[in-house]
């Protein structure tokens, strides 16, 4: 199994050749089809398992297949991105945007990361250009949230990455916060992917909270 075999759209595949990746890893191998059916996922996956592609490409081949809808224009400064990456930390954030920004090259996806820690302006002006996929920390999202400067009316896909590890921060009653801004996944139209390294009680409350009839991934 290769990925050429595995339709993603024309861009991304050509993407993925460029990035040199042939074979899928087994995450990849597992996750890629199951959300690409629609479905959600709990996935246990360890650093270096290649779980950044693993939500990536059906985050963005799913973008690229569904179009950009009409946004609402609530305020003109309040931007609706259509997919959301929770990670705990900017060094993690600025990894996956940068991996997701490769996969996205002359998709027309764009891809933005926030992030405590740094000077808000920039990211601002960033997301005044436009996004579609979301790379984020939560205190730094919740922020941007109550400034109305985001949106998480039209999200459609959602994924949690290193789950465990944000619980471990403190960041839980961001997250839930987060996630209730969300589309409801009982109407059908979000998307969840929860990855995590470690599958305690906190986490399996988490899945069963945020994922709609989800599938179990250990690799
Ligand atoms: P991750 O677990 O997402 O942090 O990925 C670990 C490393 O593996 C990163 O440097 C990726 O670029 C690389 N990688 C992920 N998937 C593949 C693949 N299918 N083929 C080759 N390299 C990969």
């Amino acid at each position: 199994e290769t990925f050429a075999k595995i339709d993603l759209g024309k861009e991304l595949n050509a993407n993925i050749r460029r990035c040199k990746y042939v074979k899928p890893t087994p995450v990849q191998r597992h996750a890629i089809p199951i959300s690409l059916a629609g479905r959600d996922l709990m996935a246990c996956a360890q650093t270096g398992s290649g779980k950044t592609a693993a939500f990536c490409f059906p985050i963005i081949s799913g973008i690229m297949r569904g179009g950009h809808p009409q946004r609402p224009s609530r305020g003109l400064r309040t931007v609706y991105p259509l997919a959301l990456i929770l990670s705990p930390t900017r060094e993690l954030s600025m990894q996956i945007h940068d991996e997701a920004r490769k996969f996205a090259y002359q998709t027309g996806v764009k891809v933005v990361v926030v992030y405590g820690g740094a000077p808000i302006g920039q990211q601002l002006r960033e997301l005044d250009r436009g996004v579609d996929i979301l790379v984020a920390t939560p205190g730094r999202l919740v922020d941007l949230l109550e400034r109305a400067r985001v949106s998480l009316q039209m999200i459609r896909y959602l994924a949690l990455d290193e789950a465990d590890r944000m619980l471990d921060m403190g960041f839980e009653p961001q997250i839930r916060k987060i996630v209730e801004q969300t589309d409801m996944p009982a109407r059908g139209i979000r998307q969840t992917m929860l990855f995590s390294a470690t599958f305690p009680k906190e986490i399996q409350r988490l899945a069963s909270d945020f994922l709609s009839n989800y599938i179990f991934l250990a690799v």
